[in-house]
């Protein structure tokens, strides 16, 4: 837009500096025209006066105006000398000139006063100037009008000119606007459209956002910048990736290494050998957050895995799952080679990744953790090392529990509550159960669950909880007659043999037994109070063995867990008495079907 106006001031200057000489130069010539015959006019009166009068003062007059003649002709002559058409028409006046000056004038001026003509010779030589005067007069007449027409013709060509530069101008001045302004559009188009998208992208990066980038258009310049920024946008959002997956592997990390520490723990202090089993299990399913986890233990005769925990079983009891040959199967394969196995096995769903870790103490491996499921989890080294720590840790629990358990196997005492184990149990249960039967005596067994014990175990701790077992053993102990015998069954389980004893009088201890038990944890400010459910069964024609026994007390104590717990309950003969103990000494009887067997124990 700048540019359009200079170049039209500028070119409008140019044409007026133009046109003022030829303007000045047309004057010019008139005004030297008019002096000379001004001239010519002033040194003839002068000449008439002087011969008139005689008086030397027309003289010097004369010569004054001869000199103004010579400069105007002078002047005449370096203005219009090489026009064309002027040309001429001045050599006639300066010839006119010429003849009137040497002819009449001259000889005039230099006759002296005293000798001057007067009379019929002055009339003459007066005459004899007006003709001479007067052919240079019609010469003159005839320059004046073409000077007139000349200075038309110049006026008409300056117009003409002026005219043509200001459409020049205006046609100039409007071609460089517009091409000015399309420079423009096309300028803000090709930079301004790159740059406010440049701009856009860092302000956009600079408030988190990397996915954004920038579009390269415009100049090689911009081009490259928006590749630069581009590449950075990349870079800061690799970084940002990595770091971010760092810190998540960093927190999955320490979150696994807690549930160790917390499943270690948990087992370290305990030597009740399906206790440990569970919370390896259940930890290492857990951490790896896969479908499954199996704890398998070595059988050393037999050089084979045998199942021991299933996260998929009814309390983790592995169901139908066969015992496996070293070497074969992925948790095979890691107790032969005694290194960490990952698989693939098909499935009827697809495919499952199988992750084995042997459990090893000394050189001996004494079992496999194994993880099923998906395969992602499976490959993440942080879960690896943390499945190999869990495993260590295991290994060294089961080890102590198994010797723990063989060693109480010998000594038949167990060692949490000092009370005759289940190996006493089942030999003490051959020997009556076989007394009762030669000799018709009646006996009758008493089995005993503490109620919701896991969920005492995580409100107060293993520690708590295994305080609270030694407690119900001593209440137990205490409360048995003399000729009776209570046995830790194994976990928060009891039996109680009652020799001696119907159907009725096992149901009167073990309802003592279960308000005692009731009264001694009343007072301690828990949120839960510590009970126990108690299933009675006496020995009889239908219940002849000691394992039908031990399995209708078991089914009945699984009525009392099912008729709300704190409770005992009765079989008798394909039917189960519920008694609700209440404690208030009037049992209310109740009729039950007898329900299907609870689960299996596992040793
Ligand atoms: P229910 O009333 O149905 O019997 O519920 P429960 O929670 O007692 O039953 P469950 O069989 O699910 O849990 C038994 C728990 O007893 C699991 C374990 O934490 C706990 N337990 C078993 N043995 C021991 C032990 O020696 N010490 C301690 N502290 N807890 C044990
Ligand atoms: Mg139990
Ligand atoms: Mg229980």
């Amino acid at each position: 837009m700048g540019l359009a106006l200079v170049i039209g001031v500028v070119t409008l200057v140019v044409t007026l500096l133009a046109l003022d000489p030829a303007m000045n130069r047309a004057s010019d010539i008139n005004d030297a025209n008019q002096r000379a015959a001004q001239a010519m006019l002033s040194e003839e009166t002068a000449l008439r006066g002087y011969l008139a009068t005689g008086e030397q003062r027309f003289l010097v007059a004369d010569r004054q105006a001869g000199q103004e003649l010579v400069n105007a002709d002078a002047d005449m002559e370096s203005l219009a000398l090489q026009n064309d058409r002027l040309a001429p028409l001045i050599l006639d006046v300066r010839l006119g000139q010429a003849a009137w000056i040497e002819q009449w004038a001259t000889p005039t001026s230099k006759t002296p006063a005293q000798a001057r003509p007067t009379g019929p010779a002055l009339l003459r030589l007066l005459d004899q100037g007006s003709e001479l005067f007067d052919n240079y007069n019609a010469a003159e007449s005839k320059l004046g009008p073409a000077i007139d027409r000349e200075n038309a013709t110049v006026q008409g060509d300056q117009r003409t000119l002026l005219v043509t530069v200001l459409l020049l101008e205006v046609v100039l001045v409007s071609g460089t606007f517009v091409v000015t302004a399309f420079q423009q559009h096309k300028l803000q188009r090709a930079i301004g459209g790159p740059v406010d998208n440049i701009v856009k992208v860092m302000h956009l990066a600079a408030a988190g956002d990397l996915s954004v980038r920038a579009e390269g258009g415009g100049p090689e310049e911009l081009h490259q910048i928006a590749t630069g920024l581009n590449a950075m946008n990349e870079a800061l959002a690799t970084e940002r990736a990595v770091g971010a997956a760092r810190e998540t592997e960093a927190a999955a990390q320490s979150e696994r290494l807690a549930q160790i520490l917390s499943v270690a723990r948990e087992i370290a202090g305990s030597l009740n050998l399906r206790y440990v089993l569970r919370s390896v299990g259940l930890g290492a399913r857990m951490m790896t957050g896969q479908d499954s986890a199996h704890v398998w233990l070595t059988d050393e005769a037999r050089n084979a895995l045998v199942p021991a925990y299933d996260s998929s079983g009814p309390d983790g009891v592995p169901m139908d799952q066969e015992s496996v040959q070293f070497g074969e199967e992925t948790a095979g394969k890691a107790a032969k080679y005694g290194r960490t196995t990952v698989e693939e096995v098909p499935t009827p769903d697809g495919v499952t990744s199988r992750l084995a870790v042997p459990m090893i103490v000394g050189a001996r491996v004494v079992g496999v953790l194994e993880v099923r499921g998906s395969c992602a989890a499976e490959t993440d080294q942080g879960v690896l090392e943390a499945l190999d720590a869990l495993a260590t840790h295991a290994a060294s629990a089961i080890e102590a529990a198994r010797l723990h358990v063989e060693l109480e196997r010998r000594s038949e005492i167990d060692a949490l509550t000092r009370l005759p184990n289940r190996h006493r149990l089942d030999d003490d249960l051959a020997a009556e159960c076989a007394r009762s039967l030669r000799y018709g005596r009646p006996l009758a067994f008493v089995m005993m669950d503490v109620d919701n014990f896991k969920l005492f175990n995580d409100l107060y701790g293993h520690q708590v909880g295994d305080e609270v077992l030694q407690e119900v053993a001593t209440v137990l102990a205490h409360e048995v007659r003399d000729g009776d015998t209570a046995y830790r069954y194994g976990g928060e389980e009891f039996g109680v043999l009652l020799r001696e004893s119907d159907a009725a009088e096992g149901q009167q201890a073990a309802e003592r037994f279960r308000s005692r038990i009731e009264a001694a944890f009343a007072d301690r400010g828990w949120a839960a109070g510590v009970t126990a459910s108690f299933g009675v069964a006496a020995f009889s024609e239908a219940v002849s063995t000691e394992k039908r026994l031990v399995e209708a007390a078991d089914r009945a104590l699984y009525e009392a867990k099912h008729a709300g717990r704190n409770r005992v309950v009765v079989a008798s003969d394909g039917r189960t008495l519920v008694e609700h103990g209440d404690g208030d000494g009037a049992p209310r009887l109740a009729v039950r079907p007898l329900r299907a067997p609870r689960k299996t124990k596992a040793s």
